[in-house]
């Protein structure tokens, strides 16, 4: 097992399916262009040799499937069928929830129990203003169809100074009606937010303001997290729970156990590091003959990880899926 100075190793890959997304948020694309599939995307069979691999090679135990947005990708149910049979812990899927309805009946098909959904807002205008693609309604219902199929559902809300603090409320109580779990996201220094501080703090909301926000209404108390778990949790007794991703109030690269692989073959060790190792050559090859090169490759990107914060990162979040 590759292991750093810190005690860290990998244990949670996050795989990107595809760069294509059918919305542009604001803090994701600058240009509010909608991307598209890179021409040198790997097959659903190239990525799943990939997840074999570095299950063997790193001790991978849990997969989640990100994009880009996934559920947009042609690959998805090839992807899905074959990674199924790898005997992984646990496989998730991060989505925008858009095509959720349509494709619900593959999902519970394939085995997926657990999702998470991005949603910023609850509110219509807000939301076409944020996600510029796609519409709130078709997210909402597919909310309410994975739910009763008896899916686990988070939903991922970045809280944005002057787009949606005033949803904050709202949402968390659709989450807690719901017997969802709220993730608010603080706001990364990633892509063009890092090359832009004053645009970052002018949109950025910490931590202590949101549980300030959160305590004129409930009285909450900290709940149980796994050891390397991104999301502090907290508990609101009689109503459920909800959890703060504080990359920037309380760091947690000391025990990120997080590996990325994007949808064209480049290994990511860190989102806060502009290395990335390109694999894509070695999931052709044979096992024996891939093994040792990735595991070269995964010492190196585990010697990416930030010993104590996350500084930023110019990586695009769209290209890896957070
Ligand atoms: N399309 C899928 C979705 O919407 O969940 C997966 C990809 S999306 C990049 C994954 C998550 O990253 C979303 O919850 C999104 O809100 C979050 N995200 C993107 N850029 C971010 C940033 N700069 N800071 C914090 N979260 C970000």
């Amino acid at each position: 097992m590759i292991v750093d100075r810190q005690g860290r190793r990998f244990r949670n890959l996050r795989i990107s399916l595809t760069a294509a997304c059918n919305y542009a948020c604001t803090y994701c694309v600058p240009d509010g262009k909608r991307l598209v599939a890179a021409q040198d995307e790997l097959s659903a069979q190239a990525l799943v040799r990939g997840v074999a691999y570095l299950i063997e090679a790193a001790g991978i135990e849990r997969l989640r499937i990100t994009g880009g947005e996934p559920l947009v990708s042609p690959k998805l149910e090839a992807f899905l069928r074959e990674v199924s049979g790898l005997g992984l812990q646990d496989i998730s899927l991060t989505t925008n929830g858009q095509l959720l309805t349509r494709k619900l009946p593959l999902l519970l098909d394939t085995g997926i129990r657990r999702l998470n959904v991005s949603l910023d807002t609850l509110d219509p205008q807000a939301f076409r203003r944020i996600a510029r693609g796609g519409d709130l309604a078709s997210v909402l219902d597919g909310l309410e169809a994975a739910s009763a199929a008896g899916l686990k559902i988070k939903l991922n809300m970045v809280p944005l100074r002057g787009q949606n603090l005033d949803q904050v409320m709202p949402l968390l109580d659709y989450c807690l009606e719901r017997g969802f779990e709220l993730r608010f996201i603080e706001l990364m220094r990633m892509g063009h937010l890092a090359r832009d501080p004053n645009g970052f703090l002018q949109q950025f909301v910490g931590m202590p303001e949101l549980l300030a926000l959160i305590g004129e209404r409930y009285e909450y108390l900290q709940a149980d997290a796994p050891q390397d778990a991104t999301a502090l949790r907290y508990e609101i007794p009689g109503q459920g729970f909800f959890g703060v991703i504080a990359n920037e109030s309380v760091p947690f690269c000391r025990t990120c156990s997080r590996l990325r692989l994007s949808s064209t073959g480049w290994l990511h060790g860190c989102l806060s590091s502009s290395n990335r190792h390109f694999v894509g050559d070695l999931l052709d090859k044979p096992r024996h003959e891939a093994l040792p090169a990735l595991q070269r490759l995964l010492v190196r990107a585990l010697g990416d990880k930030q010993d104590v914060a996350f500084s930023g990162g110019v990586t695009v979040m769209k290209i890896i899926g957070g």
